[in-house]
């Protein structure tokens, strides 16, 4: 019964608790990121977090000794869900990804604009978050950086489908999320937080540092539902960043 019970936290955890809470926020003004901190007590963590995510990747600090990422990925029944905040594709089955050595299960993708990290100050019009979460409940976020250029071709049903009012809607087609990756799996990994309100910590990150693209076409049609839905980097506060290739 403990167990049922812990993963049904972690799940709703993992989905970012959205709509388990009340408390209305935003990226801008009173409800602001700004202020994500002193609208709930579940949101304290945003302000007196040490180990928050997103953060400004300053490459020539990275320590080179991770191990490479391996990806078990598989098509995967799931749904397109449009939170409030994020579109977030929910996959029934989507295989896994081993990161430092332990094997995570993917959950959920989402996506931001701008990119929530940027890599030694430049910013990226757009990125995913993989959310991956172990046996022991351990949660590991892989990031994608995306360029505009190409129409992205794995992402093609989430942009067409997408609702732009809150809900969701069924995959026509199961997604496999190892097409949305870039051909290198190289990346930078520090701890940091969820991006979003609570900012629970414990989760690491695995940026990669290999863009894929996306078309304008695309991106307007994202921008459109969500014209800005990324936090600002916070303070490294002494972290280390490591890299893997
Ligand atoms: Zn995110």
């Amino acid at each position: 019964m403990k167990k049922v019970l812990v993963a049904v936290c972690l799940t709703a955890f993992a989905g970012f608790s959205y709509a388990d809470s009340a408390v209305k926020w935003g990226y801008d003004g009173n409800i602001g990121p700004a202020n994500w901190g002193d609208l709930s007590k579940d949101f304290a963590t945003c302000k007196t977090g040490q180990v928050q995510a997103p953060i400004d990747i300053q490459t020539k600090q990275a320590s080179k000794n991770n191990a490479p990422i391996k990806t078990n990925y598989k098509a995967s029944a799931g749904e397109i869900l449009n939170n409030g905040h994020t579109i977030q594709v929910n996959l029934a089955d989507g295989g896994s990804a081993n990161l430092g050595g332990t094997d995570y299960k993917i959950l959920q993708f989402h996506l931001h604009t701008p990119a929530e990290e940027k890599i030694d100050g430049k910013s990226f019009p757009f990125n995913a978050h993989l959310v991956h979460q172990s046996a022991d409940g351990k949660l590991a976020v892989i990031g994608v950086l995306f360029n505009e250029g190409k129409e992205n071709i794995a992402l093609k049903e989430v942009f067409t489908n997408m609702p732009s009012t809150e809900g969701k809607t069924t995959l026509k087609t199961p997604l496999n999320t190892g097409t949305m990756l870039p051909s290198s799996l190289a990346y930078y990994s520090y701890a940091g937080s969820l991006t979003t309100p609570g900012c629970g910590e414990g989760v690491q990150f695995y940026i990669l540092k290999t863009p894929v693209e996306l078309s304008s076409a695309q991106l307007s049609a994202f921008k459109k539902i969500f014209p800005m839905n990324a936090r600002p980097v916070m303070p490294l506060n002494g972290r280390k960043i490591t890299e893997g290739s």
